[in-house]
C-alpha cells in the first residue's frame, strides 16, 4: 500500500496566532514565550498550565497555526465505525478517533506539530488519517470512555463464551462447603485470569463486571429452567448471564462458598459475605441468600468502598432553596428530621451529606446504623448487630438508640425507624436536647406523618419534636451523548407551570456509552416539608387531618414538581418520572 504521508506544516507560530487575536496582553504573551523557551516545553502548554487563558482558546489558536479544523470536542460521542484494535495506539498517542469513513481516519489530537509519526503508525494498518486539534483534557477524559466502553464489551462477551464453555465441560467443578468458615476475613484477590476452574473464573468475571459497570446489587436468581444473574444499575435490573444445569448449580455454590455460606440448607435463609480486590480497589459483597421452589436465590450487595468520598449537600443536586432549608434545620439544636423514601432512594446518602456538613468538633455525634455504609471523620459509628440465636444479646435500631443517649452526644443518627419503640424514642430524645436524623419507608413527606401517627407515635409530641420530613427519589439522568430533544405535546405542556413552559424537552435512546439504556447515573427529587410554627398550631389537637391544607401549602414543591423541573432542565424524560411517581395524565 502508498504510504500516505503529509506533515503539518505550521503556516504560522501560535504566538502570532494569539498576538493577533489578542487573546492576551502583549506583555503577559511575551512572559510566557519566554518561560516556555526557558523550560523548553510548547508554548500551548505554558499557557494551560498557568492558566493565561481557556484551553479551548489557546487550542483554537494553535488549530489555527498549523491549519487545521479545531473542535472543542463538547458534542463528542462514542463512534459506531471505530475498530477496537486502534484504541491501543490511540491512548499511547494521545488521540481520540473522532470516525472512519472510506479509510479516513478523523483523529483528534492536542499536538499537532507530532501528526506525522502518528501518521506512519495508521497508514501501517491501512488508514489515512485526517487531524483536527482539540483540548488535551477532553482528549484524555473520552478515550478513557471508549476504553472503558471496548473492556465492558469484551467482558460482557467474555462471560457468555464462558458461560457456554461451563455447560459442555459439566460437573468439572463442583464445590464443597468448608466446615466452620463464617466470615472471609482477609480480602480475596481476583481477577479475569484464565488459569484458574471456568466456574472460578466466571464469578470472578461477574463480580468484576459488577464493580466495573456500577452495579449495586447482584441478582442470583434459581427458576424453573436454570439459573438468571442480573445486575441493578442506576436502580434497574438488567439481565447479564443465563445458565442451566450444573453450570448453573457451581455457579451459585461457589458464591455461597466464597460467602460462608452452607450450600446444603434448603429451608433458612443466610447471611454472609466476603471482600475482593480488584485492580487495588477492596469491594464488600453482602449475601443474603433464600431457598427457592428451584433452589437457592442470592442476592448481592456491593459495597463499593468508597467510604472516604465526601457527599456534600451542593453534589447532590439540592436545589439553592432546598440547600436553604436543610441548613436552617440544621441550626436548631434539638429536633427532628426525617427522610423518608422506599429502598435504593438514596436516604441515607442525604443523610450521610447532611452529617458531614454538620460535622464538626465541638459537638458529639453518633450513629446508629445497618450496616455502616461510609465513615465519617468525627462521628462515632456503632453497627446494628441480631443475634438470632439469642435475640436478647442483639444490638437493635431501639437499644442501640437508648444506649447511646447515656453517653451524651448533641447529634444522633438512627439508620431506620420500623418499629413504635425505636419512634419513641427518637422522640423523647429530640424533645430532650438532642438533634436527631433518621430515615423511614414511606412514599412522601405526609405518608411519613400518617405512618408515624399509624404506628402509635404521639402525633402531638411527634410534631413538637420534627424540624423537617424530606420524601426523596432517585430517577434515571439522560445520557448525555444520546438524549434526542423532541418539542412537548399538549397534554404534556399543561403539566408544566404557566410561565415556565419549555419549548424543548428530551427522551432516551441509547448508545454505547450508556449501554444502549438511553440513561447514566441518577439525581434526585426532593419534597422538602418543613415543619412549621404554623403546621403545630393546627394540629394541636393530635389529628394529622387537620393539619393537611396548611401542611399542602407548606410543602416547598411535590416530588412531582420536582421531577417536572428536570425534565425542564432536560435531565430525566416522561417515561422516567412516571416510573418512579407514577403515570403524569
Ligand atoms: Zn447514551
Amino acid at each position: 500500500m502508498a504510504k500516505f504521508i503529509t506533515t503539518t506544516l505550521f503556516r504560522r507560530t501560535l504566538q502570532a496566532v494569539l498576538e493577533e487575536r489578542k487573546s492576551l496582553p502583549a506583555e503577559a504573551l511575551a512572559e510566557f514565550v519566554k518561560l516556555a523557551e526557558k523550560e523548553r516545553l510548547p508554548l500551548e502548554k505554558i499557557l494551560s498550565r498557568e492558566k493565561a487563558i481557556p484551553d479551548n482558546d489557546i487550542y483554537a489558536a494553535l488549530a489555527d497555526a498549523a491549519g487545521l479544523p479545531f473542535d472543542n470536542l463538547a458534542t463528542w460521542q462514542p463512534p459506531d465505525s471505530v475498530p477496537a484494535s486502534i484504541l491501543p495506539i490511540c491512548q499511547r498517542e494521545n488521540l481520540l478517533p473522532l470516525k472512519l469513513q472510506e479509510g479516513i481516519l478523523t483523529v483528534a489530537t492536542a499536538n499537532p506539530a507530532g501528526t506525522g509519526a502518528v501518521e506512519g503508525l495508521l497508514s501501517a494498518m491501512g488508514m489515512r488519517p485526517k487531524f483536527v486539534v482539540a483540548p488535551p483534557g477532553p482528549i484524555k477524559k473520552h478515550i478513557d470512555s471508549l476504553l472503558a466502553i471496548a473492556e465492558n464489551e469484551d467482558m460482557a462477551s467474555g462471560l457468555s463464551d464462558l458461560a457456554v464453555s461451563l455447560d459442555i465441560s459439566s460437573a468439572t467443578a463442583e464445590e464443597k462447603p468448608v466446615a466452620g468458615r463464617q466470615q472471609q476475613a482477609a480480602p480475596v484477590e481476583i481477577s479475569g485470569g484464565s488459569d484458574a476452574p471456568a466456574v472460578i473464573q466466571l464469578v470472578n468475571k461477574t463480580l468484576i463486571l459488577g464493580v466495573r459497570q456500577g452495579a449495586s446489587d447482584i441478582h442470583v436468581e434459581t427458576l424453573e429452567k436454570g439459573t438468571r444473574v442480573r445486575f441493578r444499575l442506576d436502580g434497574v435490573l438488567q439481565t447479564r448471564l443465563e445458565l442451566t444445569g450444573q453450570a448453573a448449580n457451581s455457579f451459585v455454590s461457589r458464591i455461597m462458598v466464597l460467602a460462608g455460606l452452607d450450600i446444603t440448607e434448603r429451608i433458612l435463609p443466610q447471611d454472609g459475605s466476603f471482600k475482593v480486590t480488584y485492580e487495588g480497589r477492596t469491594v464488600e459483597f453482602r449475601i443474603a441468600s433464600m431457598p427457592g421452589l428451584y433452589g437457592q436465590n442470592l442476592t448481592l450487595r456491593l459495597l463499593s468502598g468508597q467510604e472516604h468520598q465526601v457527599i456534600t449537600l451542593e453534589g447532590m443536586g439540592l436545589r439553592p432553596d432546598e440547600t436553604e432549608v436543610i441548613k436552617r434545620a440544621i441550626k436548631y439544636p434539638h429536633g427532628m428530621m426525617l427522610v423518608s423514601g422506599p429502598t435504593g432512594s438514596g436516604k441515607s446518602t442525604t443523610l450521610y451529606a447532611i452529617l458531614e456538613t454538620m460535622a464538626n468538633p465541638a459537638l458529639k455525634m453518633i450513629t446508629i446504623e445497618d450496616p455502616v455504609e461510609r465513615r465519617i471523620e468525627q462521628v462515632q459509628q456503632i453497627q446494628v448487630r441480631i443475634n438470632r440465636n439469642d435475640p436478647e444479646r442483639s444490638l437493635t435500631f431501639a437499644r442501640g438508640l437508648r444506649t447511646v443517649l447515656r453517653l451524651d452526644p448533641d447529634i444522633i443518627m438512627v439508620g431506620e425507624i420500623r418499629d413504635l419503640e425505636t419512634a419513641e424514642i427518637a422522640v423523647q430524645a429530640s424533645l430532650t436536647g438532642h438533634l436527631v436524623l433518621s430515615t423511614i419507608h414511606a412514599n412522601s413527606s405526609i405518608e411519613t406523618l400518617r405512618r408515624l401517627n399509624n404506628i402509635g407515635v404521639d402525633f402531638f409530641l411527634l410534631m413538637a419534636s420534627l424540624n423537617l420530613v424530606l420524601a426523596q427519589r432517585l430517577v434515571r439522568r439522560l445520557c448525555a451523548a444520546c438524549r434526542v430533544p423532541r418539542e412537548p405535546t399538549p397534554e404534556e405542556l399543561k403539566l408544566f407551570p404557566a410561565g415556565s413552559r419549555p419549548a424543548q424537552i428530551y427522551e432516551a435512546k441509547g448508545c454505547k456509552r450508556c449501554m444502549g439504556t438511553g440513561y447514566q447515573g441518577r439525581v434526585g427529587m426532593f419534597e422538602f416539608l418543613p415543619i412549621t410554627d404554623e403546621i403545630r398550631d393546627h394540629v394541636q389537637e393530635g389529628k394529622l387531618s387537620d393539619g393537611l391544607p396548611v401542611i399542602k401549602q407548606t410543602i416547598l414543591r411535590t416530588l412531582r414538581q420536582s421531577g417536572m423541573l428536570l425534565i425542564n432542565d432536560g435531565v430525566i424524560d416522561f417515561n422516567e418520572l412516571e416510573r418512579v411517581v407514577g403515570p403524569c395524565h
